[in-house]
Order: structure tokens, then sequence, then C-alpha cells
């Protein structure tokens, strides 16, 4: 154990934080604990790096890196409609439906949103440090696409739109990444962030068995909050979107709902994507209660993606940034 963790300040609101410190499963194996302090002001969480953190077997990189299976693949493909209705609604948030002009993805994954952007007429750009994903984003795309970070790539245009979509919550220097993503935002370009929101429903509701959590992948949990006060001290203005996403909604109550039911967490993620854990924990599950329960979640999970719709505050937090 290290006993001389520099507690410091909440990079996000400034407040200084206690020592009180929130226990989340990880991800991979929830028999071992990731700890995140917790903002007495905004009450968003930041992982806390020790070594308990940092000794794990599924670093994030190798979650990153895992492949989809076929199974997914096909899940993925019939509701690829989806992906239309999610561009919409992050374009319908930006503002910049009828003056499309520049556009780039930081972290685009396979391209599913640049090729959609790019149909509409959008000169498009994406970031995609994952080396698998970025060379289906290439097939996918005609415009640039990056095996990089932002960091490493100079920027000859000024983008109109940025988007930066569940990606936010896996980065660390949020301050310096935000000041260059300012210095490459037109004047009045804007930025998409979607994150998964601790304020939600969802996380009251299943608390540390919240799929969305990903620790220690994620680095931060964002409330609204934290996430808005982050904008101002970066000096930017920034608002939050009406935005229901079905998918972010959809998983996360199946999967924080077979949390609940039954261990070890996210067993069901990892059957649809084959991993690692899954060979781990094979002996450890009841596959009796694992067909039983399926019939049940997916009632809940309709029901619990209703109320998000309806309700909220819902499971995805999507921030419009601006220059001030
Ligand atoms: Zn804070």
């Amino acid at each position: 154990m290290n006993n001389k963790i520099d507690i410091g300040n909440c990079k996000l609101c400034g407040s200084l934080f206690s020592s009180d410190t929130i226990e989340i499963p990880d991800w991979f194996n929830s028999s071992k604990k990731c700890f995140y302090f917790i903002c007495p002001n905004c009450k968003s969480l930041e992982l806390k790096k020790d070594i308990e953190n940092i000794d794990y077997e599924d670093s994030p990189q190798n979650f990153a890196r895992k492949k989809d299976s076929k199974l997914v693949r096909v899940i993925k493909s019939t509701i690829s409609y989806t992906h239309k209705i999610n561009y919409n609604k992050i374009i319908n948030a930006s503002g910049k439906k009828k003056n499309k002009g520049q556009l780039l993805e930081i972290g685009c994954g396979r391209g599913h949103l640049l090729k959609l952007a790019e149909e509409e007429g959008w000169i498009v750009t994406g970031l995609e440090p994952q080396y698998s994903k970025y060379t289906e984003a290439k097939n996918n795309v005609n415009g640039e696409i990056y095996n990089s970070t932002l960091e490493s790539v100079n920027f000859t245009y000024k983008y109109d739109v940025i988007i930066l979509w569940h990606v936010f919550e896996h980065l660390e220097n949020l301050g310096e990444l935000l000041n260059k993503t300012k210095r490459i935002l037109a004047d009045d370009g804007v930025i998409i962030i979607g994150v998964p929101n601790i304020s939600s429903l969802q996380y009251k509701i299943f608390s540390n068995n919240w799929f969305h959590l990903c620790a220690p992948a994620h680095n931060f949990q964002f409330s609204q909050k934290g996430i808005l006060s982050l904008m101002n001290q970066s000096n930017m203005a920034s608002y939050t979107a009406k935005h229901f996403d079905l998918i972010v909604s959809i998983t996360g109550w199946f999967f924080s709902l077979q949390n609940l039911l039954i261990k070890p967490n996210n067993y069901y993620w990892h059957y649809l994507q084959k991993t690692a854990t899954l060979e781990k924990n094979k002996k450890n599950i009841n596959f009796v209660k694992f067909i039983l329960t399926i019939p049940i979640i997916i009632t809940f999970t309709v029901l619990g993606s209703l109320l998000d719709f309806l309700f909220g505050p819902r499971a995805n937090l999507t921030i419009v940034v601006k220059h001030n």
C-alpha cells in the first residue's frame, strides 16, 4: 500500500478533496476494487491512482483492444440505425445542421459517425489511437484518419464541430486537452462531448454496480455540475443538451440489472465479447440462473429505458461547448 497519496483538488471544479473514497468493482474482475475520490462539491469521482488500482490484470489498454465477437457484430449491425439517430442528435445539438463544414471526431472508433457526417456533406477528420479500430475507420471513411491522440497531430484546419463521444471520461489531462481543442476550434465552432452521467437515474439505482462506470478505465465519473465547472474553469461557455442515447440507456439497464442479480459483474458482456475474463469466471457461474434471469432483465430494461426517455436524468450526458 502506498500511504503517501497526494489528495489534491478536484480537477473539474477545483474543490479540495477529502480523503473520502468510494469502492467500485473492477469492471473486468468484480472481486477486485478500484478506488475513486469523491468531490465534496460537484460529486464527480476521480480515479485514485495507487498501487491497488495499477496492479490489475486487465488494463484499460487491453480492454480497448478487445474485438467484438460475431454475435456482437450481428447485434450491432441489426441496431446500426441507432447510429443514425445518435448522429442526428449530435448534429442538432451543435446547431450546425444547415452549415456543414469541417468536422473532427477525437476517438472516432470505427468511424460510424464520421461516415454518416461525410454522407451528409461534412469534410471529416478522425483521430483513433487503437490500431484495429483505426484501420476499420480508414476503410469506412474517405476523410483523413490519424492513428494518433490529439497531442501528436499538427492540424492545419480550424473545425466547425469537434466531437468527443464517450472518450472524455477515459482521459487524464482534461485542461490541456481542452486548451488544444480550443486552438483548433473555429471562432463560432462547437465542441460536443458525451459522457456517462453519474447524476443519472441509473447511477442512483445501481450505484457501484452501474455498468457504465467501467472502472478503472474511466479516470473520471462526471456529474453534470462537475463537467460544466471544468468548462467554466477552462474559460469555455457550456450547457447540457437534451439527448436520449438509446444504446447507452439500454446497455446501462441490461448489464447493471445483471450485476445486481448475478455475479460476477458484467458476465453477460464478457459472454458476448468472449473475453479472457469469461474463461476465468466460467466455473463460478450458475447457468440456470443465468438463463432464467434474462426475461426479467429484458422486461426491466424496457421499463427502465422508458423511464430514462420520459423523465431522466439520463445515463448519457451531452455537453455543448463554445468559445467564451
Ligand atoms: Zn469537483
